[in-house]
């Protein structure tokens, strides 16, 4: 069983991906991060005429990015319920629509720009875990339509065996908005794009510090330095203390991947007879999919740490694998894997500014398509192509006992695996 990402043993980076030799010595705008936010500001702003570097610490996509469970589905991790009650109608008007743009601009982006990366839009299923999480799916089900004019499916328990080749859910909610793809191939595809457009991809760019100066910045790598107009944070679940005043705003959270080797054709059928992705509706949910291969891809957040053992890991994620289809239980896992998610405390993503620095971040583990579209609107603000966007617009909720350390995590976990018992 291999301890890395599936997606890049099947897709390695490209080694024709035009990477640079060398840092260059002036830009206009420095990127910190080389997922699909800072890809595609990447992107946006060399399509733009601005020059870009991108600084990555490792190889370009190494993050999230090439990590995922590659599932593109509607909303942002804080329920939409909650969006309207802390924001109001108008902002959860604009959430929701941003993020159906955003699945339609992976759609869109994939098309125009000819990223092949095994993109397909097959909707998702949310999967009740219990009989109560079935009740309350038939209300957002209505509430979506009504309120959002957005059609999704209630599938009942007894029709649950057209979608998923499991006995162990209460019904479904389907939702044929989203879509799927394999991440590796997606963001190596962004890098290919942003690079034609004259970004500089430039990998072992650990930044370690940035300097002001009177008008400009110095981004100081481990390999040397980059004078910048501009600086744009786009580390997400990897945010350290590199601009201290972020640290508070977002905190690490792992998400832990299983496959299997391929499956024959009739099981997958038989499994996923319509190719969907999949999430179950605790908070601690598991989420799955076959890949475009045929294997499964089963996902969960284990215990929210970053640093779960991969074995034991793959160890805890084949028993619940196994608990939902009992006939995978003798088919071999080929890959164990981690990624950090960024979670914020309000569960929103934010556009921010600060001390001139600009940062985008937060995507609490729905960063496929959100990133990408957050990351476009960064470019569009910074190349003055839009004025505002709404995720600028949203206070940010800070903690007291929160600067560096995420200690409380085993606590939450605790916390809300209660909620998920008594829900
Ligand atoms: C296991 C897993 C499963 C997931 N599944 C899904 C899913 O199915 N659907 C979905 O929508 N989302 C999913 N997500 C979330 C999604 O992958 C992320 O939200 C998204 O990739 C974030 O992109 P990003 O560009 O902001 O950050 P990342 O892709 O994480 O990139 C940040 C980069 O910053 C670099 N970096 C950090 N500090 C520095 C520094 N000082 N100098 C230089 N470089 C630095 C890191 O090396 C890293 O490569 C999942 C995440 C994980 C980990």
């Amino acid at each position: 069983m291999k301890t890395t990402p599936f997606w890049t043993d099947q897709f390695p980076r490209p080694a024709d991906l035009p990477v640079a030799a060398n840092l260059p010595d002036q830009v206009d705008v420095a990127i910190v991060g080389s997922g699909y936010t800072g890809l595609n500001a990447a992107r946006v702003l060399a399509k733009a005429g601005a020059t870009v570097a991108v600084l990555e610490r490792h190889t370009i996509g190494w993050g999230a990015s090439s990590r995922n469970g590659g599932m593109a589905t509607p909303g942002i991790k804080r329920p939409l319920k909650q969006i309207y009650q802390a924001y109001g109608r108008d902002y959860a008007h604009q959430f929701w629509q941003a993020s159906l743009d955003a699945i339609d601009l992976i759609d869109q982006l994939v098309r125009e720009e000819g990223i092949d990366c095994d993109w397909q839009r097959n909707g998702h299923i949310a999967l009740a875990a219990k009989a109560s999480h079935f009740e309350n799916q038939k209300q957002s089900s209505q509430w979506l339509k009504e309120e959002f004019g957005h059609e999704t499916a209630l599938v009942a328990p007894s029709d649950l065996r057209n979608e998923i080749g499991s006995g162990v859910y209460f019904g479904g909610l389907a939702d044929p908005y989203s879509g799927g793809l394999q991440p590796a191939r997606y963001v190596y595809g962004l890098a290919q794009v942003a690079a034609k457009y004259g970004a500089h991809l430039c990998e072992n760019a650990d930044v370690q510090r940035i300097e002001r100066l009177p008008t400009r910045f110095l981004v100081h790598t481990k390999n040397g330095s980059v004078n910048a107009k501009e600086v744009l944070i786009a580390t997400n679940g990897y945010t350290d203390r590199l601009v201290p005043q972020l640290k508070p705003k977002i905190f690490p959270v792992g998400s832990y991947i299983i496959v299997t080797k391929p499956l024959p054709a009739d099981q997958q059928v038989k499994l996923s007879p319509k190719g969907r992705m999949f999430y179950t509706t605790q908070n601690f949910l598991h989420y799955f999919r076959l890949t475009p291969d045929g294997r499964m891809l089963w996902g969960g957040r284990n215990n929210l740490s970053v640093d779960l053992d991969p074995q034991e890991s793959a160890r805890r994620l084949r028993a619940s694998m196994n608990h939902a289809f009992p006939e995978l239980a003798d088919v071999p896992i080929t890959h164990t894997w981690t990624g950090q998610l960024g979670l914020t405390f309000d569960l929103m993503p934010h556009i921010g500014r600060v001390e001139g620095i600009h940062y985008a971040f937060g995507y609490c583990g729905h960063g496929l398509s959100i990133a990408t579209y957050v990351g476009t609107e960064v470019g569009k603000l910074l190349a003055g192509q839009i004025r505002h966007s709404p995720f600028q617009e949203i206070p940010e909720d800070v903690r007291f006992f929160y600067r560096n350390r995420p200690w409380f995590l085993p606590f939450a976990a605790q916390y809300y695996r209660f909620k998920d018992l008594v829900s």
